[in-house]
This record gives structure tokens, C-alpha cells and sequence, in this order.
């Protein structure tokens, strides 16, 4: 059974031909969530891409829904580019050093939408999150997980240097992650009402802000303010009393 949609869609600038593909959402088998939002499903990003880099002439395009006819899912008669090439703005995502260069590829972003708060807000949050993936899976590090079985010895140990290197990047950059989250978090804050549909959702963002900010008694004091306590909240709770920063796994 084919678990994808594909998607073909053309850059305005030099008419080549992009493919890309969306999970079908009734055929996930496994989601993932961390505590800054990111959802995978079957190990796919659930958030759209929504900035494109043309492959063939690198120019940059806004994406805002993937619908028609701005996507088309009849496939073109001519040779087009595959996701690989134009997904993450076709870095190595896998690599330490492929995580580094999506980050480096949001900072080109801001300084080219100006001062566009939208646009803005959108790449200031995929920041975040790639700034994260560096260090979002170090629970893989622990021995627990080794013997959970889910990675034999050589992959874990491999994982693991992976790991480390990735956690000593994110420490190195990271004045500018602190940097970003502030300015995130001041487009977020205000932005929904009570009446909003995405209130709810954006104050856990923002008390998630706040905790990787390493200001726990301001996440704290949001949490107070919640009656109700879903898995998700009582686990960032659990983390804001820890006093620990750094994104984890919330369930998956
Ligand atoms: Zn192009």
C-alpha cells in the first residue's frame, strides 16, 4: 500500500519541477512528539516546508499551503527534481553538520523577508526546532536505551559520538539559540486571545519557551494558571521543576 501522497509543484522563476511528498495521515504507524511541538509522523515532519529554495536557478520561494493549484498531484511529462534535492534545502539532514547548515539556511531567511512578522514567526520556529535536533535525541544516548535494544552496540556507540557532537554545537551556538527563542517568543506572546482555537496551543509553546529559556519560575507561573493536566503538560512541569532546558521526547 502507498503510504504517500506526491505532490509536483513548479518554481515561479525558472518553471522546473519539484516533487515532494505528505505521509497520509490515516496510514501513520508511529508518531512521535517533543516538547517544542515538533511532531514526526513515521519519521516525517508533520509541519510543512514552507520555504522552498528552487534547486536548479536557488531561487527562494514562499510555499503557504500545499493545495491546489499551487501543487498539482498530476506527475509532469518532463524530468523534475525529488525531494531529496530541495526538502531542507537539500542538506544532509542526518549529519551534525547537515542540522548546522539548516540553521544557517533560516538565518538567510530572515534577511530576506524583511520585516514580515508572519513570515518571520514561521522561520523563527523552524530555528528553534533545527537548533533542537541537534540535541533532541540525546536520550539515545543512555544506557537504558541500549539495552532497550532498539539499536544494537555499534549503531549505539556511532549514535552516540553523533550525539555528543551535536550537544557541543548546540552549546557553542548557543547565545544565538537563546537569542532566537527571545525574539520567538515575543511574536507569540499576545498573538491569540481565549476566543483564538490556537490559544491553547500557544501557551504551551510559550511556557516551553520559557523553560528552554531557563526561566522556570515564568513557566511555572503559566502552569499554574492551567486546571488541566494532559500527559504532555505534566511532563513539562515534571522537566520546568527539574530545572532542565533542553528539549525531550514526549511520547513515542
Ligand atoms: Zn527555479
Amino acid at each position: 500500500m502507498i503510504k504517500y501522497d506526491t505532490f509536483y509543484l513548479q518554481c515561479p522563476c525558472c518553471n522546473s519541477w519539484l516533487e515532494g511528498h505528505t505521509v497520509k495521515s490515516e496510514m501513520v504507524n508511529k508518531s512521535v512528539l517533543y516538547s517544542d511541538g515538533k511532531t514526526l509522523n513515521d519519521n516525517f515532519i508533520t509541519e510543512p516546508q514552507k520555504i522552498i529554495k528552487c534547486p536548479a536557478c536557488s531561487h527562494w520561494f514562499w510555499v503557504e499551503e500545499y493545495k491546489e493549484p499551487v501543487v498539482t498531484y498530476v506527475k509532469p511529462n518532463v524530468p523534475y527534481y525529488n525531494w531529496n534535492h530541495w526538502r531542507f534545502f537539500g542538506v544532509h539532514f542526518n549529519s551534525v553538520e547537515g542540522r548546522m547548515a539548516l540553521v544557517n539556511h533560516y538565518k538567510g531567511c530572515l534577511e530576506v523577508i524583511k520585516n514580515d512578522k508572519e513570515k518571520e514567526l514561521y522561520i523563527r520556529r523552524m530555528m528553534w526546532w533545527a537548533y533542537n535536533d541537534l540535541v533532541r535525541n540525546n536520550y539515545q544516548m543512555k544506557l537504558d536505551y541500549l539495552l532497550s535494544g532498539k539499536m544494537s552496540f555499534n549503531v549505539w556507540r556511532k549514535n552516540r559520538r553523533k550525539q555528543e557532537m551535536g550537544r557541543l554545537l548546540f552549546k557553542q551556538h548557543h547565545d544565538e539559540y537563546i537569542e532566537n527563542i527571545k525574539t520567538l517568543l515575543l511574536l507569540v506572546k499576545g498573538r491569540y486571545t481565549p476566543d483564538d482555537e490556537e490559544y491553547e496551543a500557544s501557551i504551551l509553546e510559550i511556557i516551553e519557551l520559557y523553560r528552554e529559556m531557563g526561566e522556570f519560575k515564568e513557566a511555572q507561573k503559566i502552569l499554574n494558571t492551567i486546571p488541566r493536566r494532559t500527559h504532555y503538560i505534566a511532563n513539562i512541569e515534571k522537566e520546568v521543576k527539574k530545572k532542565h532546558d533542553f528539549v525531550f521526547l514526549v511520547a513515542g
